[in-house]
């Protein structure tokens, strides 16, 4: 499969999406519209509150609340552009500044890819992690690590693989699940071949994201440690059903349930905000409904690793 071509299938910016929809539903918001044709047909278009619809619709705050730009401000624990380092064994690096689809509750909307630029820092990050003996794993995260050729990221992971105190590389991705044709683009072969564990977490929100042809091809995954994070969002998957129905489904596929984020509280994500006290009761209740290893945990900015990895 040719990865690129696939890539290109994006559907870019109002006028498009509109097209698409058949009316007048997307506005121009802060966040540029991005969305591959393979999520947008999982869409149901007769349906105007569509949980996948929502994620990647802009919406005009109109409201009292105001989120900020910046709510993490990952720049404070960055000594080196492209890698933060904030918890002592693990160290994140911003693979990419790029992601195949924009979702509109994004904490990184806003971020400054620029300064983050890997490949002009990649000799500093590579020595920087040598002579960390305390880090044993580097998350590759972005944007999404994925949308990368497959030479960048070699670039980026065969000088890891050299680092002997490095055992683990964790990726952070929803290309992989909104462009499932990535799988099998000799990424596999090339994953198996080297030395570190490999975590793969995903990001999938709402049962239906999980379509066919991502089914079909996660099975080529199979040695890898699969994952799923997911952000709790108002009128997208805040009922505990639609979270027992997606652990489920990650279950079925191999992927287990991590973690359950609260908002960040990135501006233009107003609409999608659940208090965290709904949040606790949503959570419990999926506690009734499912087996432990089924729920996910529910997490938030300040007490949360993840957060910052995503
Ligand atoms: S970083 Fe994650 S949440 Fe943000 S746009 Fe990319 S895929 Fe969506």
């Amino acid at each position: 499969m040719n990865w690129n071509k696939e890539s290109q299938q994006i559907i870019k910016g109002v006028d498009n999406a509109n097209k698409l929809l058949g009316k007048e539903m997307m506005v121009e918001g802060s966040f540029p519209i991005k969305i591959p044709m393979e999520f947008f047909n999982l869409i149901d278009l007769t349906n105007p509150d569509d949980p996948l619809l929502k994620q990647v619709s802009p919406v005009i705050n109109e409201g009292e609340i105001q989120f900020k730009k910046d709510p993490l401000d990952d720049n404070q624990f960055s000594s080196i552009p492209g890698l933060i380092h904030k918890y002592k064994n693990r160290a994140l690096i911003i693979a990419s500044r790029s992601c195949s689809i924009h979702c509109q509750y994004c904490f990184r909307k806003n971020f400054e890819y620029k300064v983050h630029d890997i490949f002009s820092n990649l000799e500093e990050i590579v020595s920087y992690l040598k002579s960390h003996i305390e880090i044993d794993e580097v998350i590759l995260s972005g944007g999404d690590p994925f949308t990368l050729s497959d030479e960048k990221l070699k670039k980026i992971i065969d000088p890891i693989n050299d680092i002997p105190h490095i055992k683990t590389i964790r990726f952070h991705t929803r290309t992989l699940v909104v462009i499932p044709d990535r799988i099998r683009s000799g990424l596999v072969d090339y994953l198996k071949s080297i030395r570190l564990n490999i975590v793969i977490v995903f990001h999938i929100n709402h049962p239906n994201e999980i379509g066919s042809k991502f089914i079909n091809f996660i099975n080529e995954l199979e040695d890898f440690r699969l994952l799923n994070q997911s952000v709790l969002l108002k009128g997208v998957n805040d009922k505990p059903e639609t979270l027992k129905a997606l652990s489920i489904k990650l279950f079925e596929i191999g992927i287990l349930p991590y973690y359950l984020h609260l908002l960040d509280e990135v501006e233009g994500s107003e609409h999608f905000f659940i208090s965290e006290k709904d949040a606790k009761s949503i959570h419990k209740n999926l506690q009734k409904l499912v087996s432990g290893y089924l729920v996910p945990r529910l997490v938030k900015d300040e007490n949360l690793e993840s957060k910052t990895w995503k």
